[in-house]
């Protein structure tokens, strides 16, 4: 029987999952690519002796690629070696001022009250409103699905 092929325009994160969710069901998968290299936006280029990430800095929502990984039957812990950076980054304001994104609670308050007191109960209210999930069209929670039919 001849085998069912795909070709995958773009080799950036989503070509990549596509690619190997259609791979893993059989398909013979090829990904087509402009760029010298895959990643898409997940690139960075370094210029003297700097590195500069040309698209994603923060690895949000992890369970994601947790649950992408699993139904590979492939484990994030075991082929990445992530590490956290705290602060994850640092903002320098014109007047010098600056402020360190970091997940210590402790220090966030001090840091975001001392720019404008009363402003840490609006940076806990972000954060519960980010940490909900996202609408769905339907009104239901947000899920990843890959509804393709082989
Ligand atoms: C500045 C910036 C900051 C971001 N920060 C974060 C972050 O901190 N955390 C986070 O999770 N996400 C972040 N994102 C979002 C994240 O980068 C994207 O959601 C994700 O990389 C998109 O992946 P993709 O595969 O859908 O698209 P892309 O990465 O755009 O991949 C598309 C690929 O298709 C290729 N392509 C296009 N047309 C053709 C063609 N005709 N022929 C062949 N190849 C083609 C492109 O070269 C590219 O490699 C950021 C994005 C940007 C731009």
């Amino acid at each position: 029987m001849k085998a069912t092929t795909a070709i995958v325009i773009g080799a950036g994160i989503g070509g990549i999952t596509t690619a190997a969710h259609l791979a893993q069901h059989g398909v013979h998968v090829t990904v087509l690519e402009k760029n010298q290299r895959p990643g898409g936006r997940c690139d960075r280029f370094s210029k003297d002796g700097y590195h500069f990430d040309t698209g994603p800095t923060l690895f949000v929502m992890p369970h994601i690629y947790e649950a992408e990984f699993a139904s590979l039957g492939a484990s994030v812990d075991d082929l990445l070696d992530l590490q956290r950076v705290d602060p994850t980054y640092r903002l320098v304001f014109d007047d010098g001022g600056q402020l360190a994104l970091t997940s210590d609670l402790k220090i966030m308050y001090e840091q975001l009250e001392a720019i404008e007191p009363d402003s840490f109960d609006g940076f806990l209210r972000y954060l519960t409103e980010g940490s909900s999930p996202l609408p769905a069209g339907d009104g239901t929670a947000c899920r990843v699905r890959f509804p393709y039919r082989i």
